[in-house]
């Protein structure tokens, strides 16, 4: 599938410097905007997510990861795609209920009152109820605070957002329940706002490599698959490995996030909460050897994304992404995400695990090196190509054959 087959010339007109935003739309976008920037928008290739091919759109500046993405999804491509499924799409609203008297009793009354609150939710954002969502569970916490005595509630709305991530519904949700949160409990409400740890609404994602696909010039697959499982149970054991093995599974997530207008520092927020929920920082995929010697990936990540809301439909860039991407819903959207993220994964790790990660890395860094030392657009392959050849890639080199030039 190609990009210009799959995008019509207008929305590609949205994609001109500055992503077709306006300084006018900036405007009323954010206060005090005073222009636009622009990063590079490019689409990540190869992926197939339970049987269906995905042209993904990707907004980032770091030289690699688009490249990476489109060669580990096309490895599992070759082993029959990536499977995978968005499980659930509850949202999480929390009311802080301070100075309660009695908490046994404000938990039991809350309880009790579940479906007159549920009411009172959907009542605030009848739209969401018409749409098939809305507020759907309540629950009542207990939170204790290290070194005092004091114990507070806290009661859990949990709101089905369908195809929106939902922070301002659940936001008013929670505020227009609070009053009689208070006379319930017989406490006071403080704060009213959605968790940022959407752990009801996780996607996963899994594949199955044969091992013969996954063979470099000097390494054999299963050598390769070996040495990938090794790998990942480092990043599982240790936590400065584990920071960095994530943040490549985020370099392609957060570049989808902005590609569509999601807010990705909310997804980074929940990823790295996940990441500890046993307890511990640790890896976000699990690599091992599965039936037939295949390597098996899977990833689990809370995906709370949106195909409308927000941003959404402002950004002329991001009605381009969403026209190229054709997902129908937010749920597939989350899909494609966590597949991205495992193919990101597969691909830093095989390079890790064969060459290292420098010669590819460096090889795409060199153009924006060479642009970086000042060489025109159209010179940058020739620059990067000569810095590589001579075995340095940097600013001094990119200057110096620069400088021979003139
Ligand atoms: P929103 O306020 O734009 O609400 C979504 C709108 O889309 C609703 O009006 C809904 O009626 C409409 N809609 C149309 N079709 C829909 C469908 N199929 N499914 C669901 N809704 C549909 O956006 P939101 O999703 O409530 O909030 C997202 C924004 O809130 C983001 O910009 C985010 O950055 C911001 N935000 C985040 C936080 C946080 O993460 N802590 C807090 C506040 C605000």
């Amino acid at each position: 599938m190609h990009a210009s087959g799959a995008l019509q010339v207008e929305e590609l007109d949205a994609l001109d410097p500055g992503g077709g935003l306006t300084p006018e739309i900036a405007d009323k976008m954010v206060e005090n905007a005073i222009g636009v920037t622009a990063l590079p928008f490019g689409i990540a290739t190869n992926f197939t997510v339970n049987g269906k091919d995905y042209l993904v759109p990707m907004v980032v500046e770091e030289s690699s990861v688009i490249a990476a993405a489109s060669n580990g999804a096309r490895i599992v491509r070759a082993a029959g795609g990536f499977l995978a499924q968005a499980q659930g799409r509850l949202m999480i609203g929390q009311v802080q209920i301070v100075e309660c008297p009695d908490l046994a009793a404000a938990e039991r009354a809350l309880l009790q009152a579940s479906e007159r609150l549920l009411e009172e939710a959907n009542d605030a954002q009848p739209g969401m109820l018409a749409r098939g969502g809305g507020a759907r569970e309540i629950s009542v916490r207990r939170v204790a605070y290290s070194g005092t005595d004091r114990t507070d509630l806290v009661l859990h709305l949990y709101v089905d957002t369908r195809d929106a991530m939902g922070a301002n519904t659940v936001n008013a949700m929670t505020e227009a329940i609070a009053p009689s949160v208070e006379r319930i409990a017989g406490g006071r409400a403080l704060l009213r706002i959605l968790s940022n740890y959407t752990d009801r609404c996780l996607a996963r994602a899994a594949c199955d490599i044969p091992p013969g696909l996954l063979a470099t010039n000097a390494l054999s697959g299963a050598s390769v698959r070996d040495r990938i499982v090794a790998a990942g149970r480092f990043a599982e054991a240790d936590v400065y490995r584990a920071v960095t093995h994530n943040k490549g599974v985020m370099n392609g997530i957060d570049a989808v996030l902005l590609a569509t207008g999601n807010d990705w520092r909310a997804i980074e927020a929940a990823a790295h909460a996940h990441a500890c929920r046993a307890g511990r920082y640790t890896a976000l995929t699990r690599w091992a050897v599965g039936a037939h010697g295949h390597l098996h990936g899977e990833i689990e990540l809370p995906m709370p994304v949106g195909t409308v809301g927000g941003s959404i439909g402002v950004n002329p860039a991001v009605r381009t992404a969403l026209g190229l991407l054709r997902v129908e819903t937010a749920g597939e959207l989350a899909q494609v995400c966590v597949a991205v993220g495992l193919a990101q994964n597969l691909a830093a790790l095989r390079a890790l695990v064969s060459e290292g990660i420098q010669r590819g890395h460096m090889a795409l860094h060199a153009r924006s090196v060479a642009l970086a030392a000042g060489a025109a657009p159209e010179l940058a392959d020739t620059l990067a190509a000569e810095m590589a050849a001579q075995g340095e890639i940097g600013l001094r080199a990119a200057r110096h054959l620069l400088a021979r030039r003139v």
